[in-house]
């Protein structure tokens, strides 16, 4: 711990006494503390299970037992009291026909969220505002807000954006791994210097929509643009900073400046902060586990066992808890308070040793505290943020 964290703890512990002696004090256990704070996670690939044969999202599932982070029971438990659950579309040619195949494939994962959200009702409901959220967080329920991950099932029809608005989607990126109609990815050369000029039409349906604007996986060029040209703040839904490991798919401290000064947030992911071990055999199980739904419950056994026996042998990342840490708090530091907050990319390929499910996250509310942060401070990057930026987003658009 620096000499300034530690300043900072003691700084904490004094204001907490004063504040004691005024009122009656608030809960000093960090998972107690953890409990009382909205919790949300903006970026969770759990849909890609919702289909899964013999498998249910309300049943409590183990990281030994299941490729799972989250559940309904282990997000009940305090651990995460809901997120934006993902429509993720890979992509593919730009063709009439790679769109209409990916169009169909969006909507149909859209109705698997709403159907499976419909099935638990007691315990998880869909959110459009803020406002949804809140009252849900009052009522004891999980809260279940909506987004997509590349728009390339859009094609070139914008319009579809306001099908997709009216689906539930209040988050969407422009493009996934591949540079696409609209914009250029970190994940390879891009054509566009950023933005297409598609794009730009893409960014003003975003903003005249309420959508918030997601630029994880965009290039360095397309966030410039993006960051330009939208009327409101944006959020990178699963972002590591470059400055813990140097990849295209992080984003640097400079750029992170100027999304704060924009009034946008970085959620911290889990991924790339150490090189990705994909080996050969982990790319086929990953590809396996993207189409899981399709696999019978002992295909699905069989295929948890060889992704747990490869992880004895070399798992996909290498960062540790502490690592991450030491990332999220330097995050903090550039950024400020009021502009991180969390996707993990759980289910998506995220998770590391020692925060390898939902379950773990009460253990930076802790760390934080011990780096001095106050609850109201923490509240504000587990929760806080995002529905401020998704409040910006409407208020922007007159909804
Ligand atoms: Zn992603």
């Amino acid at each position: 711990m620096t000499i300034r964290l530690l300043a900072a703890a003691s700084l904490f512990a004094l204001a907490a006494c004063s504040a004691g002696a005024e009122k009656e004090a608030g809960p000093t256990d960090p998972m107690a503390i953890h409990k009382s704070l909205l919790v949300l996670d903006t970026h969770l690939d759990t849909p890609i299970n919702f289909e899964r044969p013999g498998w249910d999202f309300g049943d409590r599932h183990t990281h030994e037992n299941d490729l799972v982070q989250l559940d309904l029971p282990r997000m009940a438990d305090g651990n995460l009291d809901g997120g934006f659950f993902a429509i993720y579309t890979a992509s593919g040619p730009l063709t009439p026909k790679g769109y209409a195949d990916a169009l169909a494939f969006a909507r149909h994962r859209s109705d698997v969220i709403d159907a499976e959200i419909a099935e638990h009702p007691d315990v998880i409901q869909p959110a459009r505002t803020p406002a949804d959220a809140e009252r849900l967080a009052k009522e004891g329920r999980l809260i279940a807000f909506k987004s997509m991950e590349n728009s390339y099932p859009l094609g070139e029809d914008l319009s579809l954006l306001k099908e997709f608005y009216d689906k539930g989607v209040r988050l969407a990126g422009p493009v996934h791994s591949v540079t696409n109609q609209f914009a250029d990815s970190s994940g390879d050369e891009g054509k566009w210097g950023g933005l297409s000029p598609l794009g730009e039409q893409w960014v003003k349906e975003m903003n005249r929509l309420g959508i918030v604007i997601d630029l994880s996986h965009s290039a360095d060029s397309t966030f410039d643009d993006v960051l330009t040209l939208s009327k409101t703040p944006v959020l990178l839904s699963h972002t590591s900073p470059r400055w813990a490991f140097d990849h295209p798919r992080n984003l640097d401290d400079a750029r992170i400046k100027k999304l704060a000064e924009k009034g946008g947030a970085i959620c911290m992911s889990t991924i790339y902060m150490s090189p990705m071990n994909l080996t050969p055999e982990r790319a086929k199980l990953f590809d396996e586990y993207e189409h899981i739904s399709e696999l019978s419950p002992e295909k699905q056994a069989e295929l948890v066992r060889q992704w747990r026996e490869l992880d004895k042998t070399g798992e996909m990342w290498s960062t540790t808890f502490d690592q991450y840490m030491k990332a999220l708090l330097h995050v903090i530091d550039v950024a400020g308070v009021d502009h991180v907050c969390f996707g993990a990319d759980w289910d998506g390929g995220g998770g590391i040793a020692g925060l390898e499910d939902i379950t773990a996250l009460p253990k930076i509310t802790e760390r934080l505290l011990a780096a001095g942060y106050s609850p109201a401070d923490i509240g504000k990057m587990t929760g806080g943020n995002v529905l401020r930026i998704l409040g910006a987003a409407q208020a922007a658009a007159g909804k």
